[in-house]
């Protein structure tokens, strides 16, 4: 570097630290004071050639900015075919900037396919850890095993993240986040019942509503050790659900008669937010309040994975949303994906031609009678959760003549929401147990959300008398393990005893198999 750039250089910073960034200067060499790697480091959007990777640099994560100046920073990164980053297959540097909150997310390709990588970042005098990450089979690879995992709910006053510390351990080949990444609602201490929770947030972490809110949340999610530990572990390819933004947010609504001009406006800073802390591909960046989100994964010739936008572009809950009787839900003008995601979808179905077609999205895609589940004051036969694929019943039949006549052999639904673990039969007619099952669906525990839970369900006989389809219910805090060969899919539903204490065991509470062109549960 010239004496003359490295002047302009210094001049630079010290104006951009007095909050005035000279137009066009780069700080290449920071000098930290902490450690800017607090939130850690990511990979995601797996592909047969590359992947995304990322990190964010907060060396002071709970200030409005993170403890930046305005000045943009260069980031080097480098991936390496080995742990210890001797062999460099690919470098080169980034520039963080203050409108991304100092974000960077770089795109690799031209790698091998099915193989681990490694990754380091380094900004000035500081350097990240190294995180592990794995590209996917070429396309047309026959895959012998695909090993991956589908999880999310991670309320922080919950519990502990052990979930994603053992989930670390097993060293996958990537994630499915299924949403519920972080909760927007304010600090609390007790739970409804009066019990303390488990860990509160700071004290000044109120209701997520603007950019600096969403921006705070995901750094106190970010900074917790396990979730680290998960993120450096495998690749993510991240969803949102509705408390990114709001709880049970629908397309532009927020069922509190805010204006959906105004609503839009949350829902463009969550996204931004969301984004920026996700290690997601340029194509998804957010234009104000519209995201591009569903895409999807080719696994060789094994599976295709569409991964789902359930709330974007769906109807409003019908009957004013809950667990209820509501025969507007079956409105064949309601959707749940919109017209041209469905579209899109059906496409995308018909060309898939894999052993497996996997829908990766949010909400419970079966139907199920909630009227005996404990906190649904609806007692009659038939309640139904209006936020979940029940509340759009048409538009679930559409998906299921989408997989019939795109003669989907091994359909598989993934799902979370629940703050349970379900397996489930999907049913030609649903009101007949004895008609043909045409699709799986596994169902994720939460993370940390509800706490402490317990093998069964409160009236677990009843709710499953009355859903003959339902073939687990299970109310632990974990995540869902998948184990897919050409001849069979085995979830193993993973859960921890307990989490408002740190370091519990992980262990398989039930697992399933799906023979291949078969479809329907069997306990492994
Ligand atoms: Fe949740
Ligand atoms: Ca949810």
């Amino acid at each position: 570097m010239s004496v003359d750039r490295r002047a302009l250089l210094q001049g630079g910073a010290a104006l951009a630290a007095a909050g005035f960034p000279l137009p066009g200067i780069v700080s290449a060499q920071p000098q930290f004071k902490a450690d800017p790697f607090t939130l850690g480091i990511a990979s995601g959007e797996p592909a047969s050639d590359g992947f995304v990777i990322w990190t964010r640099l907060a060396p002071e994560p709970f200030t409005v900015r993170g403890g930046m100046t305005l000045l943009p920073v260069e980031v080097q990164w480098d991936i390496a075919a080995d742990p210890s980053m001797q062999q460099i297959v690919r470098s080169g540097t980034a520039t963080a900037r203050i409108e991304v909150a100092h974000a960077v997310h770089i795109e690799a390709s031209g790698l091998e396919p099915a193989r681990d990588y490694f990754y380091r970042f380094r900004a000035g005098n500081a350097e990240s850890p190294v995180g592990r990450t794995r590209t996917l089979p070429a396309p047309g690879a026959e895959v012998a095993e695909l090993r991956f995992a589908s999880a999310g709910c991670q309320r922080w006053e919950d519990g502990f993240y052990t979930a994603w510390r053992r989930l670390a351990e097993e060293n996958f080949d990537f994630v499915i986040h299924y949403g519920d990444y972080i909760y927007e609602q304010p600090y609390r201490a007790n739970w409804p019942n009066g019990q303390p929770v488990a860990r509160p947030m700071p004290r000044d972490q109120g209701g997520c509503f603007t950019l600096p809110d969403y921006r705070r949340r995901y750094a106190l999610y970010k900074s917790d050790p396990d979730l680290k530990a998960a993120h450096a572990s495998c690749p993510f390819v991240a969803s949102f659900d509705d408390h990114e933004v709001f709880d049970n947010w629908a397309n532009d609504h927020d069922a509190k008669n805010t204006p959906p001009q105004i609503f839009l406006f949350r829902r463009a800073a969550a996204f931004q937010a969301w984004y920026e802390h996700m290690p997601v591909r340029a194509s998804m960046i957010p234009r104000g309040p519209d995201m591009l989100a569903y895409r999807a994964l080719r696994i060789g010739t094994l599976a295709d994975i569409t991964v789902l936008d359930t709330r974007q572009y769906r109807s409003p809950q019908a009957c004013g949303d809950g667990f209820k009787i509501c025969p507007d839900a079956d409105d064949p003008a309601r959707t749940m994906l919109g017209e041209a995601q469905e579209r899109w979808l059906g496409e995308r179905l018909r060309a898939a031609g894999s052993t497996w077609q996997v829908l990766a999205q949010q909400v419970l895609f079966a139907q199920l009678d909630f009227s005996q589940f404990e906190w649904v004051v609806e007692k009659a036969p038939g309640a139904r959760n209006l936020d979940a694929w029940d509340g759009v019943s048409a538009a679930r039949k559409r998906v299921m003549d989408m997989l019939r006549e795109a003669r989907a052999t091994n359909p598989v639904v993934l799902t979370g929401d629940a703050h349970m673990g379900m397996a489930l039969e999907l049913k030609e007619d649903w009101n007949d147990p004895a008609s043909k099952c045409s699709a799986v669906e596994f169902l994720a525990p939460s993370i940390s959300s509800n706490g402490d839970g317990a093998p069964t369900v409160t009236n677990d006989e009843a709710i499953r008398r009355l859903n003959p389809h339902l073939r687990h219910l299970g109310n632990e805090r974990g995540y869902a393990r998948h184990t897919v060969t050409p001849k069979q899919w085995q979830a193993d539903y993973r859960a921890l005893e307990r989490i408002t204490t740190p370091d519990a065991p992980v262990f398989t509470r039930t697992s399933f198999v799906v023979e291949g062109g078969n479809p329907g549960l069997s306990r492994a």
